[in-house]
């Protein structure tokens, strides 16, 4: 047990332990509390789920940020053992009528496979003009609000030109840029890994960061499965002489004077925290349910009772008892596979969603890390990951759908790869409520700290004017994915808070 913390940290996803890591690295004494009494990372860790011998991720498998984001840069995650693959193909969006488009991180591949020829010269251009900005941009994005420094050092024409990008939807910036179904489906059905759908305002720059990264760094996966970051995390917080604490959930924050001063935790326990309180929790879990209503201007309150929360995720894992016989070859080499027949399955998708009812035809993101990683499964054999957006709630609630759901999504699969349902060995449906069972943040399944929609980022994420980690209370700051950059597990969230209490603290 560690004694008189200067820091306490709530929770150990990414962010959390990241900023453990920082505030730990500078000589604090700190202390995270994670209420899953199981493992550390929150959405990010490994379990057998399905059958022995098969590790199946709990929520983030894919990481474009694992290389480039500064916060793992200044970790060195890589020393500490984690252990990046990559699959030959990144990311490839094949459709029923037998059209595919691929990215890959060799340019001239994925000129090849993007479309039609225009369409793969249009995508070469784009991808070589990202990948002299990418570490400029990536700084203006992830950095704390705002960026000035990386914005001015991006230079005028660039600027322009990704205001361009970022202010079109999906399915203009797209439309814009190819001419073929298949290139025009990609970008946008990589947006929807969040709530940002093909006709959204100012829905290309998620489409775009996604698609771009994975033509530098692509889709990597860390061998061993994502509890292989959460572990490499929590060793640099107790080589620092910090402590990760399992099954402690906090229930309370204490403020005395104005200042949040110690943790209450569900079995009755108070901790002190000399110096600060970092919380890697949900936002309105922090100001609803931590702190003393009395703590939090009413306005604040009122933000947070409204909350625009994300999507709901349904999520599932199989056994197979071979590799997926996609009928597109290059599906068969690629990290991650997505389901989306066009612009208008995609849209249609998002309005179903939307409308509070289950898609008949869902989008799918579907991981074959077992490809990249043979430690996943037995020899020969393999894991598959996949996760459609659903609404967060369902009339009748989702013990009544979800195996007839699961079934759906194999049919999808099935359509694409015929042959599929042979080779499951076994299956787990993990359905919104499993999800926040396992991680209080994913209130409902939603897997972006909130909506990601234009209006809840930057200076509205997760509250204006608490834009900046700091919260209504002095010494308190929010580490999570509610907070700028939002969604991803790039660290950013904690890295950034880490930094802005360490200047509080002196
Ligand atoms: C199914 C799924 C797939 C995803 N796929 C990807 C992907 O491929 N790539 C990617 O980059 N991102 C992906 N994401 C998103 C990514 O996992 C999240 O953005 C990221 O994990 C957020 O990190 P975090 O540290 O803010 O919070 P979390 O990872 O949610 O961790 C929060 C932690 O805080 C703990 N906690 C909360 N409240 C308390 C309390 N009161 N007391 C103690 N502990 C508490 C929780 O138990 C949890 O461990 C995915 C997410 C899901 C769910």
């Amino acid at each position: 047990m560690l004694r008189d913390p200067d820091v306490i940290v709530i929770g150990s996803g990414p962010n959390g332990l990241v900023a453990a890591s920082v505030l730990a690295g500078i000589g604090l004494k700190v202390l995270v509390l994670e209420a899953n009494p199981k493992r550390p990372g929150g959405a990010v860790g490994t379990e057998e789920g399905t059958l022995p011998g098969f590790r199946h991720d709990v929520g983030a498998a894919f990481f474009p940020f694992g290389r480039p984001s500064p916060a793992f840069r200044h970790l060195r995650l890589e020393e500490e053992g984690v252990v990046w693959r990559n699959a030959e193909l990144e990311s490839c969006h094949p459709a029923k009528d037998g059209s595919v488009a691929c990215i890959s991180r060799d340019p001239d591949v994925t000129a090849r496979h993007f479309g039609t020829a225009a369409d793969g010269d249009a995508w070469r251009k784009l991808a070589a003009w990202h990948g002299k900005i990418e570490s400029t941009l990536l700084d203006a994005l992830l950095l704390p609000v705002p960026a000035i420094g990386p914005m001015v050092r991006i230079g005028f024409l660039n600027a322009l030109k990704l205001i361009r990008i970022m202010t079109s939807s999906g399915r203009g910036f797209s439309s814009r840029l190819f001419e073929s179904e298949a290139a025009r489906r990609v970008l946008p059905g990589l947006a929807l890994h969040v709530d940002v759908g093909p006709d959204d305002r100012f829905g290309a720059a998620l489409g775009y960061m996604l698609g771009l990264t994975a033509t530098t760094g692509g889709y990597p996966v860390p061998e061993g499965g994502a509890q292989s970051i959460a572990n490499a995390l929590v060793r640099i917080v107790e080589r620092h002489g910090g402590r990760v604490e399992l099954g402690r959930r906090v229930s309370k924050i204490v403020v005395r004077g104005g200042r949040a001063s110690a943790v209450q935790l569900d079995d009755g326990d108070e901790i002190a925290a000399k110096e600060a309180i970092l919380a890697n929790t949900g936002a309105p879990s922090l100001l609803l349910d931590l702190l003393p209503p009395e703590a939090v201007p009413g306005r604040v309150l009122g933000k947070m009772r409204a909350f625009p929360r994300g999507w709901g995720t349904f999520k599932l894992d199989w056994a197979l008892s071979g590799p997926v016989p996609w009928s597109s070859e290059l599906a068969r080499k690629s990290a991650v596979v997505h389901a989306g027949e066009s612009l208008d399955d995609l849209s249609e998708f998002t309005r179903r969603v939307r409308s509070g009812n289950l898609p008949e035809q869902p989008y799918l993101v579907v991981g074959q890390q077992s490809l990249a990683d043979p430690t996943r499964a037995p020899r020969n054999q393999h894991t598959l990951w996949c996760y459609s957006r659903v609404p967060p709630s369902i009339e009748g609630g989702w013990s009544a759908h979800r195996e007839r759901f699961a079934d759906c999504v194999d049919d999808r699969i099935e359509g694409l790869a015929p042959g599929f349902k042979k080779k499951i060995l076994g299956r787990r449906i993990v359905a919104p409520p499993d999800l926040e069972k396992m991680d209080a943040n994913l209130v409902g399944g939603d897997l972006g700290g909130g909506s990601n929609a234009w209006h809840r980022q930057l200076i509205w994420r997760p509250v204006f004017p608490y834009f900046r980690y700091r919260m209504p209370v002095e010494r308190l700051y929010l580490c999570s994915s509610y907070a700028h950059p939002g969604a991803g597990v790039h660290g950013m969230c904690g890295f950034n808070a880490a930094h802005i209490a360490a200047r509080d603290i002196g």
